[in-house]
């Protein structure tokens, strides 16, 4: 028997209008791990895993060959204040009986940690959290992730018995009363074969645009040092990785001493693998010699973050990138090989300024570049500047009302918001026939 504490990892189900596996994997609670990972043994539960045995019988809900893929879910009745939202509401991930179980058979653990992501989500943080207690009632729960900071003292409410309310972990070696090291990878050995993962090269970002987290809570810009982002990605190749995606929010800032320097040792080293960017790429830094390195080395999908080609709602809203610079971007790209159909502008829809945004003349903008529109709908976010011009519409501090689908409809009406996504479909048809949906679909 080990003396070294038990600690479960749990990615809780997601509970939302529309989900889809977009490379979503819980690479904040296995970094965590992956400083204690000589100190504790670990298991994971993920909700969200396509390769359980659950699905076995249920081919439809594996990856496809990039990794992504669709979740399995049950609509469920709506909370009330969904009650005018004419879209059903779902419960997506592995069913509740499957955890319960597994908690019983499991022998009693020290500590629990819950991955979080959308403050919108905490439905499901609270489904894990009550049937931890339930049949694991000795062990400590510890909430970290968006949420759990974001919104700290809606989360101290849900019966954890710690928040991780901060971008750094001090605070919670002195609960778990671990010391961490800093030289192992995320945990992401706690899978049995895992063939898609994460990665995050550096931290922060340089802009401060009015509708985002990042500069709230990731501070100045920071990037690993070059033989620890090898290091980490050695391991994931070590460990059959075939899809990789980057969650960094400004990845290609620097990149003449960040990423490109990375991607010459995967090209040299000729080793395969395919590269993703869910998160925008801001399109003001994809140069020539980029966007070439970035093919040559395996990127498959590029998703440029875009949100409006009126200059006022740019200048208003951080300056992130301007319209000449995103159609120079995009030209580098498809210069470089990039399949038009792999590019992809993020739009938001539903932003509060949406009256200086001109959604549809944006969205003809991108299409007059011949890539696809993706729209992203709007989630208003407390403590940004943009989530305060929400108070207006909605009370900020119930984090339901974050949601990504609800808001549009707020502001536009749900007649609206279906006329823009179906004139998405039709431009994003004349890219290339493309039929993919515009945003993630809600039904
Ligand atoms: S450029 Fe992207 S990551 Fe940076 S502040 Fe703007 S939206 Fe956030």
């Amino acid at each position: 028997m080990s003396n070294k504490p038990s600690i479960l990892l749990v990615n809780p189900p997601i509970y939302d209008f529309a989900a889809f596996d977009f490379w979503l994997k819980p690479l904040g609670m296995l970094t965590i791990a992956g400083k204690i990972a000589n100190k504790a043994d670990f298991k994971i539960f993920d909700f969200l895993d396509h390769e359980h045995s659950f699905y076995a019988d249920k081919p439809k809900f594996k990856s496809d060959v990039s990794g992504r893929g669709d979740f399995f879910s049950s609509i469920i009745p709506k909370p009330d204040l969904y009650k005018n939202i004419p879209r059903h509401y779902r419960r997506y991930g592995l069913p509740a009986e499957i955890f319960a179980d597994f908690l019983k058979t499991t022998p009693p653990c020290d500590f629990v940690f819950i991955q979080t992501v959308m403050t919108y989500w905490y439905l499901g943080y609270r489904e894990v959290i009550e049937a931890v207690k339930t049949y694991q009632p000795q062990a400590k729960i510890v909430l970290g992730g968006p949420y759990a900071m974001i919104c700290p003292e809606h989360a101290k409410n849900l019966g954890a018995d710690f928040v991780s309310a901060k971008n750094n972990s001090d605070s919670l070696w002195g609960f778990l009363n671990i010391n961490p090291t800093d030289s192992f990878p995320p945990l992401w050995n706690v899978y049995k074969n895992p063939q898609t993962a994460a990665m995050k090269i550096t931290r922060g970002c340089p802009f401060k645009c009015t509708y985002c987290t990042v500069p709230i809570f990731d501070g100045e810009f920071t990037a690993k040092p070059a033989e620890r982002i090898i290091e980490e990605f050695n391991f994931l190749i070590s460990l059959g990785v075939k899809n990789i995606a980057f969650y960094d929010d400004a990845l290609l800032y620097k990149s003449d001493e960040v990423l490109k320097p990375f991607l010459r040792y995967v090209i040299d080293n000729k080793i395969e693998v395919s590269f993703h960017t869910p998160n925008a790429l801001n399109a003001r830094f994809l140069d020539v010699e980029l966007a070439e390195l970035m093919i040559k080395a395996g990127f498959k999908t590029f998703f440029l973050g875009f949100e409006s080609s009126a200059n006022e709602f740019q200048k208003q809203t951080g300056s992130k990138i301007f319209d000449n610079e995103f159609a120079n971007a995009v030209k580098n790209l498809i210069a470089a090989g990039a399949d038009r159909n792999s590019v992809a502008a993020y739009l938001i829809l539903g932003h509060p300024k949406f009256e200086i945004q001109n959604i549809e003349q944006s969205m003809k903008f991108v299409n007059s570049l011949n890539i696809r529109v993706m729209l992203s709908d709007f989630s208003p976010i407390p403590g940004t500047p943009d989530g305060k011009l929400c108070e207006k519409y909605i009370d900020i501090n119930e984090p339901l009302m974050h949601n990504k689908t609800v808001f549009p409809i707020i502001v536009f009406g749900g007649d609206t918001v279906n006329r823009i996504k179906d004139m998405c479909r039709d431009l994003n048809r004349k890219v290339s026939n493309c039929t993919k949906p515009c945003s993630i679909p809600a039904d």
